[in-house]
C-alpha cells in the first residue's frame, strides 16, 4: 500500500463511479462503497458514519464490522474518535487507535481486533455530513497518498449524499434536503408567508465528479479559469466603486494564484473531474472560513468562495438561468440582494430570506414598502434550502421553517388564518375616521418612497403620506435622474394621493444609504456623519435639482416638503432659502407656483429639541424621526443588532424628552407628528397619542392594527397610567401600560 501511485487512486475512483452508476438502492450502494475502498486500501474495516440529526452520528455501512451493528451504532459529536473527527472536521491517522485520547470500545462492531484507524469527515462546501473510517489489524499509519485517497472518496460521497444516492428503499437514510430545517434570523419586516423556495442565485449541481481522462480535464479546467480571468479584468476596467475594485483584485489576485491552480490540477491528476477539484478547493475554503475570525480574512475567503462559483458555472454551463420555472408562490432566497434586483421580482413574491442583510438595508426599506415579509441574517439558507422546497416564514419572529412537517404547517396555518381574520376587522375599520375612545381624534398616515406603495393610500386607509422617502428613487437607479424626470414621477404621487396631504422629504443619503454613482466618503462614523440636509447644503446641486423637480410637480396646486436631518436652526434658515430662491426662479421663469407651500424638518437629533424659540415659530410643522432620535438619544445604533433593542421607546426618559417637544409645539402651535418605526407599532403608537402626538405615519400595514387599538384606548386614562408610572420610578412604563390595556382587552 505505501508505494500507491496517483493512477492508483484514479483506479479507486473509477471503481467508485462504476459502482455509483449502477442501479443499486441506496443501502446498497453505501454497502458497495465500503467494500470496494476497503478491497482497494487493503484493509479489514471501511465504515461510512452519517449524521442522523445534528448531534449524533449513526453507522451506515461497514465493511468488516459485524453486520448487525449497522444502523445500531451511533454515537454523539464528540464521542470517541469518530465523534472527534466529526466535531473538530479534522482527519485523524493512528497506528494505535485504542491508546489515543476519547477512544471508545464499542463491543457490538467487534472493532477490538484492529490497530490502526485513519477517519476523515464527509463534509461539502462545509458541511459536515458525517466520518469516513479505514481500520486495520497491521499497527501503521497510513500513507499521505493513502489518506488523499480516502479525502477524495469522502468527498465522493459527500456529493452523492447531495445528489440523494443513498435514498431509497431500505436505506434507512434520508438525503439532508429531504429533512425539515428550522433557521432562526432577525425580523426584516414583519407577516406570515408560506410558499415554495426560489433561489436568486441557485447551487450549481455538480454529476460527473470522476474522470478517467486527467489531460482532457486540466485542458477544460484551464479553460475556464482563463475566461474566469478575462471577465473579471472586464469587470475590473468598468468598476469604479473603490469597495467593488477591492474586491474584485482580490478575485484577480485568486485567479491568478499558482498555488490555486497547481491544487486543482493535482486533484485531476488523482482522478477527480474538473468540477469536483474546484467545489474541494472550495470546501476547504468554507472550512477555513469557519475557524477564522479575523473579519479580513473571512472577507478574502468568502470571495474565493464567489470565485469559486463562477468558475463552476463556466464548467457546469448552468447559469443563473436553469430553466427552472418560477413557482406561483415564491419565496426568495439569496444570500444578499440590492434593492434594485428586489424591485425587479416586484410584489410577485410572497416572502424574502436572506442569509446576510441587515434591518437597515436598502433591500430590507424595499421589502418593508412592497409589505413583503423579511427575515434577515438566517443562518445557512442558502445551502440549505433547494429549489422548489416547501417554506414557511414568520417575519414577526424572524423564523423560517423549511420543509416543515405536518404539526409545524398545521401551527402554523393556524397562525396565518388568526392573521387573516385581523386583517378582515381591521379592512371593516378603514374607512372610518380614526377616534380614541376618549373622543380624540388621531391621524393615522402612512410612510413612502417608491411608487409601488401609492396604492396603499386605498387598501389601508391611510389619510395622506406622512413621510415620502425620496431618497429611494435615486437608491434603485444606476445615475442620477433627471429633473424632468424626477418632476414627472413626484406628480405621479401627487396624482395618486387623489388631493391628500403627501410629505416630500428632501434626499436624505449618507449613513447608511450611499448612492451607487456618487463617490463614497470613507467616514469613520457616517450615521455621524456628512449626510442628509448637511450634504444639501454644501452641495447645493442635486437639492436645487430636487426643490426645482417639486415646484414643477405641484403644477400650481398644494406642495408641502421636509428637510431631513436638521440639527440645528440655522441648517433650517439656509435650506428654506433654497426653498425661497427656487421659488423666485420659478416665478421669474412663468412657471405656476404652488398654491399653498408647507416648509416643515425633521426632529431627529436631540439638539433641535432644544433650538431657540423662533425656530419653532417659524418652521411650519415638525416630524419626529423616531429612528434617528432614539438612536442619538440613547447612543445606540440602529443598525447594530446588539444595541438596537437595548433601549425601549417606552423608556421614561424618553418619553419624558418626547413630551417636551410635544409642549414647546403646544406653545408656539407648530403641527407635530412622529414619523419613526414606532408609529406603526400598536402600543407605543397608543403612548405617543396620550402623550399628546395627534398625528402619526407609519407602514400602511400597520395602519389597520395601530387604529384597532387607538379607537379602544382612552387617552385621558393611559395619559395618567403614563404619570403614575413615571411617579413610581419605573425605567419603562411598559409593564403598566400593558396592565391597563389587557385590562380592557
Ligand atoms: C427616522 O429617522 O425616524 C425616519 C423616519 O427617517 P429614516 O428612517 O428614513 O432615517
Ligand atoms: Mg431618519
Amino acid at each position: 500500500m505505501a508505494d500507491r501511485t496517483e493512477s492508483e487512486s484514479r483506479k479507486l475512483l473509477g471503481r467508485l463511479r462504476d459502482t455509483m452508476a449502477e442501479q443499486h438502492a441506496g443501502q446498497e450502494r453505501l454497502d458497495r462503497i465500503t467494500h470496494l475502498t476497503a478491497d482497494s486500501m487493503g484493509t479489514e474495516v471501511c465504515s461510512i458514519y452519517l449524521f442522523r440529526d445534528d448531534e449524533t452520528l449513526e453507522l451506515c455501512a461497514s465493511e468488516g464490522l459485524k453486520a448487525e451493528a449497522v444502523h445500531q451504532t451511533r454515537m454523539k459529536l464528540g464521542e470517541g474518535l469518530v465523534g472527534r473527527v466529526a466535531r473538530t472536521g479534522q482527519l485523524m491517522n493512528t497506528a494505535d487507535a485504542p491508546s489515543q485520547r476519547g477512544f471508545r470500545y464499542m463491543p457490538e462492531t467487534g472493532e477490538e481486533a484492529y490497530s490502526s484507524f485513519l477517519g476523515v469527515p464527509i463534509q461539502r462546501l462545509g458541511e459536515k455530513l458525517g466520518v469516513l473510517v479505514v481500520q486495520s489489524k497491521e499497527a501503521r499509519e497510513f500513507t499521505a497518498d493513502e489518506v488523499y485517497a480516502l479525502e477524495v472518496v469522502a468527498m465522493v460521497l459527500a456529493e452523492m449524499t447531495e445528489l440523494g444516492a443513498f435514498v431509497g428503499e431500505g436505506a434507512a437514510l434520508t438525503a439532508r434536503h429531504t429533512r425539515p430545517a428550522l433557521l432562526r434570523g432577525t425580523t426584516g419586516q414583519e407577516g406570515t408567508a408560506e410558499g415554495h423556495v426560489w433561489l436568486h442565485e441557485p447551487r450549481v449541481v455538480v454529476t460527473n465528479l470522476v474522470t478517467d481522462d486527467p489531460v482532457r480535464e486540466n485542458e477544460r479546467l484551464c479553460a475556464a479559469v482563463e475566461t474566469l480571468r478575462v471577465s473579471v479584468d472586464e469587470l475590473l476596467a468598468g468598476a469604479a466603486d473603490p469597495e467593488q475594485v477591492q474586491v474584485l483584485q482580490a478575485y484577480r489576485m485568486f485567479a491568478n494564484s499558482k498555488g490555486w491552480m497547481r491544487r486543482m490540477e493535482e486533484d485531476i491528476t488523482r482522478g477527480l473531474s474538473a468540477e469536483a477539484a474546484v467545489e474541494k478547493e472550495q470546501s476547504s475554503a468554507r472550512a477555513r472560513m469557519n475557524q477564522v475570525t479575523d473579519a479580513y480574512l473571512r472577507e478574502r475567503l468568502q470571495d474565493l468562495d464567489d470565485l469559486s462559483n463562477r468558475l463552476l458555472r463556466i464548467l457546469t454551463g448552468q447559469g443563473k438561468e436553469t430553466g427552472a420555472d418560477m413557482p406561483s408562490d415564491p419565496i426568495l432566497i439569496a444570500r444578499n440582494i440590492g434593492p434594485g434586483e428586489l424591485l425587479e421580482y416586484g410584489r410577485g413574491l410572497k416572502g424574502i430570506v436572506l442569509e446576510e442583510g441587515s434591518v437597515g438595508s436598502h433591500a430590507a426599506i424595499v421589502a418593508r414598502a412592497l409589505a413583503i415579509p423579511l427575515v434577515v441574517h438566517a443562518g445557512r439558507i442558502t445551502n440549505e434550502a433547494l429549489n422548489g422546497d416547501h417554506v414557511m416564514i414568520d417575519g414577526d419572529q424572524g423564523i423560517v421553517h423549511l420543509r416543515p412537517d405536518d404539526t409545524v404547517v398545521s401551527a402554523f396555518r393556524d397562525k396565518m388564518a388568526m392573521q387573516a381574520q385581523a386583517l378582515e376587522r381591521y379592512a371593516s375599520i378603514r374607512d372610518i375616521p380614526c377616534v380614541a375612545a376618549c373622543g380624540a381624534r388621531v391621524e393615522l398616515h402612512m410612510n413612502a418612497g417608491l411608487m409601488a406603495d401609492l396604492p396603499s393610500l386605498e387598501s389601508s386607509g391611510a389619510e395622506g403620506v406622512g413621510l415620502f422617502r425620496t431618497e429611494l428613487q435615486f437608491l434603485v437607479r444606476n445615475q442620477m435622474p433627471r429633473r424632468t424626470e424626477l418632476a414627472g414621477l413626484y406628480r405621479r404621487v401627487l396624482d395618486s394621493a387623489k388631493g391628500r396631504r403627501v410629505v416630500f422629504r428632501t434626499l436624505d443619503i449618507g449613513s447608511d444609504k450611499v448612492l451607487p454613482y456618487m463617490k463614497p466618503n470613507d467616514e469613520p462614523n457616517p450615521a455621524l456623519g456628512w449626510r442628509a440636509i448637511r450634504v444639501g447644503l454644501d452641495k447645493p446641486g442635486v437639492l436645487r435639482m430636487q426643490l426645482q423637480a417639486l415646484l414643477r410637480a405641484a403644477e400650481g396646486g398644494p406642495l408641502t416638503v421636509m428637510f431631513p436631518f436638521v440639527a440645528q436652526y440655522d441648517e433650517y434658515r439656509q435650506a428654506r432659502a433654497e426653498m425661497d430662491k427656487a421659488l423666485e426662479r420659478e416665478r421669474i421663469l412663468g412657471h405656476p407656483i404652488p398654491s399653498k407651500l408647507s416648509v416643515g424638518a425633521m426632529l431627529e437629533t436631540p439638539s433641535l429639541a432644544f433650538a431657540p424659540r423662533q425656530f419653532f415659530q417659524e418652521v411650519e410643522f415638525l416630524s419626529i424621526g423616531g429612528n434617528d432620535l432614539k438612536q442619538f438619544f440613547f447612543a445606540a445604533d440602529r443598525e447594530n443588532e446588539r444595541v438596537r433593542r437595548r433601549y425601549d421607546t417606552l423608556n421614561v426618559s424618553f418619553l419624558t424628552f418626547l413630551e417636551g417637544i410635544v409642549e414647546r409645539c403646544r406653545e408656539t402651535k407648530t403641527d407635530l407628528s412622529f414619523c419613526g418605526e414606532d408609529a406603526g407599532r400598536p402600543i407605543e403608537a397608543v403612548c405617543l397619542a396620550a402623550i399628546g402626538l395627534r398625528t402619526l405615519s407609519m407602514r400602511p400595514a400597520s395602519i389597520g392594527p395601530v387604529k384597532h387599538l387607538l379607537m379602544r384606548t382612552n387617552l385621558e386614562e393611559l395619559r395618567s397610567v403614563i404619570a403614575t408610572a413615571k411617579d413610581q420610578g419605573h425605567q419603562s412604563v411598559r409593564p403598566a401600560v400593558m396592565a391597563f390595556l389587557s385590562d380592557r382587552a
